[in-house]
């Protein structure tokens, strides 16, 4: 059968050990884990060149995002295991990952089709110390309703330790493709419900696991719903103007969401649920939502959601260092430990 590599089974203390030999490279810097985003693309150009334009605007989006917060973070383009080419890439990338950086706590995974809409709300790890993957769900749509929605794979976090290494192996046996599949699909179709008959996805694949083996798992996993780790765009994208008006970044739920994620929007390929259009404009609005986030602190903002030109929205100073005391972001972070 299939598997991600060869079996690993002592990784914790393997780790731990390398942690010891080499103080230099600290999972923990000053209280705060250390945390790397990774997020990624196919190997080859989009179906429509305007999709690779917004794959440059969700890479900068996350780039700004990290910088603030001292995030690391990875954008990868190889398919590591031809079988798991497509959503299922994300695996072996994370593992490889896991084991690379030792160093690293948590590995966030992060889909191209998903953007930082909250540029200062700060994931809140300590609720996590004895969890060991965090995602966006919510329980009821788990357990009573077994949905194929109740938890989403575009933005999770996974810590770097023996048990999620075991997870990954769990998980992926649905994932290479061809006849294994698409016969895993038609298993996931009959038993989540609202789910297409179509190829078996990720995301099914690891609501069905943490179904049909809830012991063996949830004790270890965080379903997060106290603020949008993962945010459904059709419901946000058309309320930021309201949302500017009323609220401020830094609160990350339905005020002011944290991650804005444009599923079933496909630019980069050709077979999408929503028109190409509503999603790129919706992508652009996102985008600039959060951009003026990050232009605040140069002095300038966009002039509209939809437009990429920006406008000055202070005069140049003799003094600077007034308008780095009030607007560097850095400085309003939501959780400082
Ligand atoms: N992805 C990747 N390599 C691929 C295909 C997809 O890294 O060859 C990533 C990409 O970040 C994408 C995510 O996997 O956003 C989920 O894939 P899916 O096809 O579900 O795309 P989405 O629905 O997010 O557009
Ligand atoms: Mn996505």
């Amino acid at each position: 059968t299939f598997t991600l590599g060869p079996k690993i089974s002592n990784w914790d203390q393997e780790r731990k050990a390398w942690l010891d030999q080499n103080p230099e490279y600290p999972n923990y810097i000053r209280g705060k884990a250390r945390i790397l985003l990774l997020t990624g693309s196919p190997p080859k150009p989009c179906d429509n060149p305007i999709g690779d334009h917004y794959l440059l605007k969700s890479i900068k989006n996350k780039i700004d995002y990290c910088r603030l917060h001292g995030i690391e973070i990875v954008y990868n383009i190889a398919h590591l295991d031809k079988e798991l080419a497509g959503y299922w890439a994300k695996l072996p990338m994370i593992r490889r990952l896991m084991l690379s950086h030792p160093e690293v706590e948590w590995i966030w995974w992060m889909d191209s089709d998903a953007f930082f809409t909250d540029m200062v709300f700060e994931l809140p790890l300590s609720k996590y110390d004895k969890y060991n993957l965090v995602l966006h769900g919510y329980p009821d749509l788990l357990f009573e309703q077994k949905s194929w929605i109740a938890v989403n794979t575009g933005s999770f976090l996974f810590r770097n330790c023996q048990w999620s290494l075991d997870l990954l192996d769990s998980w992926a046996p649905m994932g290479p493709k061809g006849p294994i599949r698409e016969e895993a699909g038609k298993i996931l179709t009959a038993n989540l419900k609202g789910r297409p008959a179509f190829e078996a996805d990720d995301q099914s694949a690891l609501i069905y696991l943490l179904l049909s083996k809830k012991d063996q798992w949830m004790d270890k996993v965080f379903l997060e719903n106290s603020y949008y780790l993962h945010g459904y765009w059709a419901g946000l994208v058309d309320r930021y103007e309201e949302m500017i008006e009323k609220y401020h970044p830094g609160l990350g739920d339905e005020r002011w969401p944290f991650v804005t994620h444009f599923v079933g929007c496909k630019p980069c390929g050709s077979y999408g649920d929503y028109p190409v259009e509503r999603c790129l404009s919706s992508m652009e609005r996102a985008f600039n939502f959060a951009d003026n986030q990050v232009l605040k602190l140069y002095g300038f903002r966009h002039r509209g959601l939809l437009s990429p030109k920006i406008k000055r929205i202070r005069n140049e100073t003799v003094v600077p260092l007034e308008y780095v005391d009030q607007f560097d972001i850095r400085r309003l972070s939501t959780e400082n430990s």
